[in-house]
């Protein structure tokens, strides 16, 4: 296992400028797959952060009791709706996004659980799952089938656990976690203090971000940066990095103004801007 510190040198050479003829069309289309009846905010915080990342487009699939909630929280993104009012039971969408996050607030009905197996088994375009994504995948019954080379998995302690099992010692975690992301070709981003993206032999230490991160809906925000990377054709490990890194130093730049206490997933937001160089 090699670990390499994330430098800012590395982030300046994964980062690149939009080009002076972007369009919308050309700086990727990104999907954001999940809520529920009363976890929307988590569909909104990651559907905001992808579109503050850079991307040209983002559409959210929630279910329907979510549709007047995003529409005006966020007017910049589009909507599909489940057929379903409070849950998502079927996955379809008549987009080709280029990059899908799946997990924040979606909840683990049995047919939540159904619709995200069924997705899992069809979907080809690049993946971000997070959450309740995590947590149905952990109930699976082998990952085998389910994971495509290169699908990004962003757990908390929590959500590794369940993936991974029980661990004794630090090491130990990082031994267990470098064998799931070897058997299944993934990148784990293992959050915590400091994140650390697992891919291949491979560990790369974050060095951004502050414990005003550990509150509410900060995971879904990065789950909405990391896909809006996605969308943008960045490799998958560089989106993981980038994305992990930009998240880490917002909550470092807005820390003056806003105090580790009264920091929110919001702040994140309002402040991308200031991360990206
Ligand atoms: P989640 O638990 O899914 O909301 O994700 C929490 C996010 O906040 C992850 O990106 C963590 O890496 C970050 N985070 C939480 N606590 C800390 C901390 N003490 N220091 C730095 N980052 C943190
Ligand atoms: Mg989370």
């Amino acid at each position: 296992m090699k670990t390499t510190k994330v430098t800012r040198s590395q982030i300046r050479k994964i980062y690149r400028h939009a080009k002076p003829d972007d369009h919308k069309g050309t700086r990727g289309h990104a999907l954001i797959i999940g809520g529920s009846y009363g976890k929307i905010g988590a569909i909104c915080l990651s559907a905001e952060a992808a579109l503050r990342s850079g991307c040209g487009l983002v559409t959210a699939f929630i279910p329907e009791c979510g549709y007047e909630i995003v529409q005006v929280s966020i007017p910049e993104a589009m909507v599909i709706t489940d057929k379903d009012k409070d849950s998502i039971t079927s996955i379809k969408f008549p987009i080709k996004p280029q990059a899908i996050g799946i997990g924040p607030g979606m909840g683990q009905e049995a047919w939540t659980k159904k619709a995200f197996y069924n997705f899992m088994k069809t979907n080809d375009f690049p993946l971000v799952i997070d959450a309740d994504g995590l947590n149905i995948l952990a109930s699976a019954k082998k990952y085998k089938d389910l994971l495509k080379p290169g699908t990004i998995l962003t757990p908390h302690p929590k959500e590794l656990e369940r993936l991974i099992g029980k661990w004794e010692t630090e090491k130990e975690k990082f031994v267990m976690a470098t064998v799931f992301a070897n058997q299944h070709n993934v990148i784990i981003v293992m959050k915590g203090a400091p994140t650390c993206i697992i891919s291949g032999a491979e560990v790369f230490q974050n060095a951004t971000g502050n414990p005003a991160l550990a509150t509410a809906g900060s995971g879904d925000v990065l789950t909405g940066i990391i896909t809006s990377l996605l969308a943008q054709s960045y490799r998958p490990i560089d989106a993981a990095i980038l994305g992990v890194y930009l998240q880490g130093l917002t909550a470092d730049i807005a820390l003056p103004e806003t105090g580790t206490e009264s920091f929110t997933a919001s702040d994140i937001i309002q402040n991308l801007g200031k991360a990206f160089i």
